[in-house]
């Protein structure tokens, strides 16, 4: 596991095992907030003992950026926290988490230790606002990526953990396209000093403008090239030939998984744009990102 601090008090985490995913961590005094818990039960248990055995903290507070596996199974390696994220999280991971747990069971054994907690605070619009010793949290909305994103603003340090609303390849498989741009639009005006993306590196300061820009131009470029596919004779094999290059996006590494995640995103959209307009089908199983 990656270890950085960010600003004071203010930690960041990086997965070596699974697509490079993060977490964070917020110190105040007196307990700890912890973002998201990493992919498997041995790096959650990681980001615990580091907040209790270095920083010398309980934590207090587990925030979800949203229900994927990647970014909440650990919740239960944090029994005497509260569980925060958006009232979508919580009914989702009722309804559907029982379910690939025990799918994902069958794939890692890793996976027996986990059991599913749901966040016990949530919110629904709007903002929720925690203060941890001279820090504001602001959490809010960013849907796109998942109909349940949130995002967490650092006030003081303009530091925002965007969960994967924003990430080196946007991903929109569980979530929408168009709303996804808005997001990464929003994000792109917020005046930010840094942004912590759900997996992969943090983005600096003066590295932000590009990277809004490139995400959105990779939206529009998959947009275009699934309508022209969609007018040939076998679309999912033109699909099969656009590249990650020729959308724009190079150099993405993303623990080996950027092409398997662009091809992935083309078919989703081709599917989601074609139940537009014909029947209803079956949605493919969304990643684990
Ligand atoms: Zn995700």
């Amino acid at each position: 596991m990656q270890r950085e601090r960010v600003s004071d008090n203010v930690y960041w985490f990086q997965s070596e095992i699974y697509a490079q995913v993060t977490a964070g961590v917020i110190a105040g005094p007196q307990w700890a907030v912890v973002i998201d818990t990493l992919a498997l039960p041995e790096e959650a248990l990681a980001i615990r003992n580091h907040v209790e055995d270095v920083l010398n903290l309980p934590v207090r507070y587990v925030i979800n950026t949203h229900h994927h596996a990647d970014h909440c199974w650990g919740n239960c390696f944090f029994p005497g926290a509260t569980i925060i994220g958006h009232a979508l999280c919580r009914e989702i991971l009722l309804e559907r988490g029982s379910q690939a747990l025990e799918s994902a069971r069958k794939l890692n054994a890793a996976f027996k230790q986990i059991k599913i907690v749901a966040p016990h605070l949530t919110f629904n619009e709007g903002t929720l606002s925690l203060r941890v010793g001279k820090k504001t949290l602001t959490m809010m909305a960013t849907p796109g990526h998942s109909r349940d994103g949130i995002s967490i603003l650092v006030d003081e340090d303009r530091v925002l953990f965007a969960g994967d609303a924003f990430l080196p390849l946007p991903y929109i498989v569980d979530g929408d396209v168009d709303e996804l741009a808005g997001t990464i639009k929003r994000i792109g005006k917020m005046g930010l000093e840094n942004i912590i993306q759900g997996h992969g590196d943090i983005i600096l300061r003066g590295e932000i403008d590009q990277s809004v820009r490139e995400n959105l131009a990779y939206l529009s470029a998959i947009r275009k090239a699934v309508r022209a596919a969609a007018r040939r004779k076998n679309p999912l094999d033109a699909l099969a030939d656009v590249t990650i290059e020729s959308c724009g996006k190079s150099r993405v590494f993303l623990g080996g998984l950027a092409k398997e995640l662009h091809a992935r995103n083309l078919r989703a959209l081709y599917r989601q744009n074609s139940r537009e307009v014909s029947r209803p089908q079956q949605p493919e199983l969304a990643g684990e990102l």
